[in-house]
């Protein structure tokens, strides 16, 4: 692995495989030397261009001087007791994200991070107040994939991989869907399409037009069921309200044989917990294929929510069950390393300068 950052060499890891082969056709070489390079990379863990037998003298020359395979760095890994293993991965320039494994008796899923903070302000969301730096690019993402595979080493496999981490997926489009595209390549990690999740707090023209750029299975934070409390607890819905949201959803589903879409629904305490709500959710996504995934609220420090109780939790869903929605609560996993759901803050050098408006509001709400 090459560690040296020399910004003048592209760097491989930020092509899927359409874009490598552009790359070398745009050279002169043949378009099968995007899947041998994949290979050598993804299924054979080499990156020195030297040791790439099957590519001319002259092509791997040319690589060692123009190109370079680089993932981020792994600056810190936690061990939860329950085996949930959390990475602070290094973005350069004081910023750090974090990725999350969370095995299970038949699976492995990797929870990854699509940007360097979030400029979406959910209230109940710890990234959300560290707020955004900037957009993680392709190699920072599938980076994430691949560092943490190579860590975990063969024993433990990746088996699925959710966009779930820090950032707004589909607010970072094209470097998401190429990373997406990459991890489902037969060449590289080879995940099928239903293992692949995306979850996005509902950015509607992106996800009418996901479903032309990559076929993976959509999670939605629906989080509130009628506008009025969606538009606080999830502003971006002042900006794509539920009708809005729901039309986009029914699209996505229609098209292909996905048979549903995954509605996250995190619970608090008096907030969108009660009997009228799960009515009112039922009753949102009666005519879209849905399963409810409820979430247990995870606190973190200055929160101003708590997590349902868990006999709210399962009247809740009960409800839902009873209106015939195929609903799971959540299992929280390693709590005791802050990696769950909505924990995540690496480290962000915030750009938008939000946190300062967050604090006068604060003020605001003091006086
Ligand atoms: N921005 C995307 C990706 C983040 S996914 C999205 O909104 O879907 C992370 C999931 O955890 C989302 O459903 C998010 O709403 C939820 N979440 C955020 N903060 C949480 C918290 N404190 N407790 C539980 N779930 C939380």
């Amino acid at each position: 692995m090459s560690v040296s950052v020399n910004s003048d060499k592209v760097n491989l890891l930020n092509f899927d495989r359409k874009g490598l082969t552009t790359f070398f056709v745009e050279m002169g070489e043949k378009p099968f030397r995007a899947t041998q390079i994949l290979k050598w990379i993804y299924q054979e863990d080499v990156t020195d261009f030297e040791q790439m037998t099957n590519l001319s003298k002259s092509l791997r020359a040319y690589l060692k001087e123009h190109c370079m395979i680089t993932a981020p760095e792994i600056i810190l890994e936690q061990i939860a007791s329950d085996g949930t293993t959390k990475w602070v991965v290094e973005m350069g320039q004081g910023n750090r994200i974090e990725s999350v494994f969370i095995p299970e008796h038949n699976r492995g899923t990797l929870c990854v991070s699509s940007q360097i903070g979030c400029a979406l302000a959910c209230t109940f969301c710890s990234t959300a107040k560290q707020g955004f730096n900037r957009n993680l690019s392709v190699a920072e993402i599938i980076g994430q994939l691949y560092v943490a595979q190579k860590r975990l080493g063969e024993e433990k496999r990746i088996t699925n991989v959710v966009m779930m981490g820090m950032g707004e997926p589909l607010l970072n489009f094209d470097n998401v869907v190429a990373a997406m595209n990459l991890m489902m390549d037969d060449f590289t990690f080879g995940l099928s399409k239903r293992r692949v999740t995306v979850s996005t707090s509902g950015i509607v023209p992106a996800m009418l037009r996901l479903n032309e750029a990559c076929d993976v299975s959509m999670a939605v934070s629906l989080h509130a069921a009628n506008d009025e409390l969606r538009d606080e607890l999830v502003p971006i819905n002042q900006k794509y309200p539920l009708a809005e949201l729901m039309a986009a959803c029914s699209e996505y589903a229609k098209q292909g044989p996905r048979k549903h879409i995954t509605f996250e629904y995190v619970m608090l305490e008096g907030v969108n917990d009660s009997i009228q709500d799960a009515r009112a959710l039922a009753k949102l996504l009666k005519n879209v294929p849905a399963k409810i995934n409820l979430i247990p609220f995870n606190p973190f420090p200055n929160s101003a929510y708590l997590c349902s109780k868990a006999e709210t939790i399962t009247r809740f869903k009960d409800m839902l069950h009873k209106a015939g929605i195929v609903t799971t609560i959540r299992k929280t996993r390693g709590e005791d390393i802050d990696a769950a759901c909505g924990q995540l803050v690496g480290k962000v050098k915030d750009k938008s300068r939000r946190h300062l408006k967050l604090q006068k509001m604060d003020l605001s709400h003091a006086i």
